[in-house]
């Protein structure tokens, strides 16, 4: 096998679902031992693309290879990958232990060996001692934690993971996350992600693609999909942003296109102080949001526009008395992003 196989690679991948066009042409290239995360709004074709990956769906056209082999024909069982779903789909009535071991028996694993590898399966999502239980007596967490388990117990070169966190509280959720970016570590395993929530997305990828009406609208590592986002779709999704239009572009930075800066690039102060950017314009400050370590201030700008300035907390920050009175909002040139109008196909 060449070194620089991809573990998966789709070529032309379109899936339509009657009038529907749920996958529309995607080409893509996902390195082995990558933490790999589909990012987009519902409806823009992810889940879809992991069922073709999985073999759940047949495409419309176009192929997917598994370490150079096509596997488009082949049934789900048949292709070296494994899924978690959001609803765990745990067996009720098995132990913790029999779900985990499942793949194996499946495999004609005997009973004694199989047994051994789902403890240490669950050794490594920290549920030993756990074994004995139905899934009904573990909480959420834990029983993602099972699905795991379960799903990388027959090691899959790749896990193909759909909104697995999604069924967590917020705090649950982020220590999850933590957890199954070392698991990824640990086992060396190619990792498919397909989440709707871009922090979550920014926080455990190596690389994300994000999707729109089924298309990979942008393709790259966090900080590229953050700090250069190539549309205002992207800009818009991923994070805030504050974008300015054409008219706008012209009147403010003396040029056209359409451009975006982060809420975090812009500064504020108050009318009589001066702020020190390469741009400056003028405006109403029109609320104040305490966010904990920070504030988001909204300005309704002179020029027709209202943006968000994102402010760390400090004893000399504009404050929420100052609701209504007049400020001039900030940023430098570098911090400008230029989008493309339409999306740059990936
Ligand atoms: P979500 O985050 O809501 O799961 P998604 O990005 O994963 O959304 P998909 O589930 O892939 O999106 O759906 C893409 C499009 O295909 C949607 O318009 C959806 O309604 C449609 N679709 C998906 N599966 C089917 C199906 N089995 N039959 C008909 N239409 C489908």
């Amino acid at each position: 096998m060449a070194a620089d196989q991809p573990a998966i690679r789709l070529t032309g991948l379109t899936k339509t679902f009657g009038a529907v066009n749920a996958v529309d042409g995607v080409d893509l290239d996902i390195a082995e031992g990558e933490f790999f995360s589909m990012l987009g709004p519902s409806g823009s074709g992810k889940t879809t693309v992991l069922r073709l990956i999985a073999g759940f769906e047949q495409p419309t056209s176009g192929t997917v290879s598994l370490f150079g082999q096509d596997v488009t024909d082949r049934a789900p069982f048949d292709r070296d990958v494994n899924t978690v779903f959001q609803d765990y789909a745990l067996f009720p009535h098995m132990s913790v232990l029999d779900n985990v071991a499942y793949g194996l028996r499946v495999r004609g694993m005997p009973r004694r060996e199989r047994h051994a590898l789902a403890r240490e399966a669950l050794a490594t999502v920290r549920l030993e001692g756990y074994g004995d239980r139905k899934p009904g007596q573990l909480s959420g967490g834990q029983r993602q934690r099972v699905a795991l388990a379960r799903a990388t117990v027959v090691r899959p070169k790749a896990l193909l993971l759909d909104e697995p966190l999604g069924a967590l509280d917020l705090k649950l959720r982020e220590q999850m996350q933590v957890e199954l970016k070392e698991l990824q570590r640990e086992l060396g395993i190619t990792f498919i992600f397909v989440t709707h929530d871009q922090e979550e997305a920014l926080t455990l990828s190596d690389r994300i693609a994000v999707f729109n009406e089924g298309r990979i609208e942008q393709l790259g590592s966090p900080a590229e999909i953050y700090d250069k986002p190539v549309s205002p779709f992207v800009a818009a999704f991923v994070g805030t942003s504050n974008i300015l239009d054409d008219t706008l572009s012209r009147l403010v930075l003396g040029r056209g296109g359409i451009h975006s800066v982060r809420p975090e690039k812009m500064s504020i102060g108050r009318e009589d102080t001066a702020i020190h950017t390469d741009r400056e314009v003028a405006g109403v400050l029109a609320e104040v949001i305490y966010v904990g370590s920070s504030t988001r201030l909204i300005v309704d700008l002179d020029i027709g526009t209202r943006v968000t300035v994102l402010e760390q907390n400090d004893a000399d920050r504009v404050g929420e008395d100052e609701r209504g009175s007049r400020v001039r909002v900030g940023w430098d040139e570098r911090d400008t992003v230029a989008l493309a109008a339409a999306p740059i196909p990936a």
